[in-house]
């Protein structure tokens, strides 16, 4: 027995017909049969890689997650997820996507971390209605889940940043045109997961991507990128590890194609919980990933490269910011990522209205408009304050991130947004605000979605004994995870575990704690 054989039930779904296969029969079958009419190797594998889930029914607790049968646990409805790669848009596009919310999603509509917009409560007789309206913006579901390369993150500031490293853009795109639904990465061992940011502020998650290209200034060659491979979270987490070249942006591509080419061929297909390239990484080590690679894929040896300073500040984009070209950058984050087709066609409104032509979703449930003219700016903050969107919301508000939890996902064990909202008008009602950023993370489950150990304070969602004795929704307490300049798991509190009701006396506890222990300017992860 070893790492590939024997097929487990995903692998032989994949082995039976490819993944993408499945839009015709969508197109075709599905749309007239309706649900009941589904595949099962379709409905529970292959409708994955045109970004498809069923979603959770409602009434199920989390505490019989584990032990229910998958469609005992599914409704007759879907998630669909729309890649946003690099999170461009334009006003035109994302209106799309607030109207398709409001017409075939009871207006549901969640930003992501990974820069996709996820809706709800799709029925699977206007999916073919739907993507013929994505993909007349610009947008597509092609492999936004699924074992394949999923949606490529990319600075949010890319093209438009002062500070600008170089601009990683024409390297997406040319993956996108290149290997994006293609059938020669369409059957990987699990997902692959892209990061490219030529900003100093590494705005991509980099640490946690499969692989990542970061902007970099070679003394001879000039602006380029620095390359990561193997990083991911879950329950084996591991932080990416630098292979040490310098990569040009027209080598992007090429290299990342060798890349995911080793992950097809070498990777482990036997154990789900053991594919991720990270472990692959892990066994072989840097030096022999990077020697397959040049010898095996690209018959080439790469350029040395050293790696770029890593970014001090707040990696995100939220407020008002100076462009390179005298314009300006407005950005926010809704409470979790929780919005609606509504909010989303506001937003796009008022974008518009304001002269901008673009705007970027971010890898913090977030969004940016760009290219606000000086004059404008006042007008738009107002305009997204009287929707509910702070530009300088409290560090709570901006900082927190909250996956799907058990509203709408087949794994979870507990709530998740709405408990996360509510922590947050209650942190913000106790505590105000604070001096610094501090990221909470509320997790269903052990997934990591929105990246439990690297919050300040993670949650990972769990079933816990309460006073009385009670089996109640609660959290296993990660403190002092971080990226970038504290990149690390946060420490599992022994023991330490918070019923969803004692949430907001636990955190308020330990960040009055924090505020009273620290030295002046002692950021959290390094308390
Ligand atoms: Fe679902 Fe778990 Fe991921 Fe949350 S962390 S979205 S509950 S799989």
């Amino acid at each position: 027995m070893g790492h590939r054989e024997p097929l487990n039930p995903n692998e032989r779904m994949k082995k039976d017909d490819d993944g993408l296969h499945c839009r015709a029969r969508i197109e075709n079958i599905y749309r007239y049969t309706g649900f009941d009419g589904i595949d099962p190797g379709d409905l529970r594998g292959r409708f994955r890689w045109w970004g498809l889930y069923t979603q959770r029914a409602p009434g199920i607790d989390g505490g019989r997650t584990a032990v229910l049968e998958p469609e005992e646990l599914e409704d007759k409805f879907f998630m669909l997820r729309v890649r946003m790669d690099g999170g461009q848009l334009t006003p035109a596009s994302l209106r799309t996507v607030g109207q398709i919310s409001t017409r075939y999603a009871r207006d549901t509509a969640d930003l992501t971390d990974r820069q996709n917009v996820q809706y709800h409560w799709i029925r699977i007789e206007d999916v073919p209605d739907i993507w013929q309206q994505l993909e007349s913006v610009g947008l597509s579901t092609a492999e936004a889940c699924g074992d394949v390369p999923r949606v490529v993150l990319g600075s949010p500031l890319a093209g438009i940043a002062a500070d600008e490293i170089i601009d990683g853009t024409p390297a997406m795109e040319e993956i996108l045109r290149r290997h994006i639904g293609s059938e020669e990465f369409s059957n990987l061992p699990r997902k692959f997961k892209t990061s490219i940011s030529g900003s100093p502020r590494q705005d991509v998650a980099h640490e946690i991507a499969d692989i990542a290209f970061i902007g970099v200034v070679h003394p001879e060659l000039g602006a380029g990128f620095d390359v990561w491979v193997g990083g991911g979270l879950s329950t084996n987490p591991m932080l990416a590890q630098r292979l040490g070249i310098f990569a040009t942006l027209d080598e992007i591509p090429e290299i990342w194609a060798g890349v995911v080419s080793i992950f097809r061929d070498y990777g482990y297909r036997r154990l789900r919980n053991r594919a991720r390239l990270k472990f692959l990484v892990a066994d072989w080590g840097i030096e022999k990933f990077r020697e397959v690679l040049e010898t095996q894929y690209l018959k080439r040896t790469l350029t040395d490269g050293d790696a770029p300073p890593v970014w001090e500040g707040a990696r995100d984009h939220v407020g008002v910011h100076l462009q390179q070209d005298g314009n300006f950058y407005v950005g926010i984050n809704p409470t979790v990522g929780r919005v609606s087709g509504t909010i989303l066609t506001q937003i796009a409104d008022l974008a518009e209205a304001h002269g901008s032509g673009r705007i970027r979703t971010t890898t913090d449930q977030g969004l940016v408009i760009l290219d606000v003219a000086p004059e404008q700016v006042d007008s738009l903050v107002a305009g997204l304050a009287a929707i509910g969107l702070s530009v300088t919301p409290s560090t709570f508000r901006r900082n927190m991130m909250a996956c799907t939890g058990l509203e709408f996902c087949k794994l979870a064990i507990v709530e998740t947004k709405a408990r996360g909202i509510a922590l947050v008008d209650e942190l913000e009602r106790r505590i105000g605000d604070l001096d610094v950023p501090l990221t909470i993370n509320i997790n269903g489950c052990p997934n990591a979605c929105a990246r439990t150990q690297i919050a300040d304070i993670g949650l990972k969602g769990m079933i816990v004994t309460d006073d009385n004795g009670d089996q109640v929704e609660g959290f296993q307490v990660h403190l002092g995870g971080g990226l970038g300049l504290d990149a690390g798991f946060g420490r599992k509190v022994r023991g330490h575990k918070v019923t969803g009701d004692q949430l907001a006396d636990f955190v308020e506890r330990v960040v009055r704690t924090y505020q009273k222990e620290r030295e002046p300017g002692e950021r959290f992860a390094r308390w």
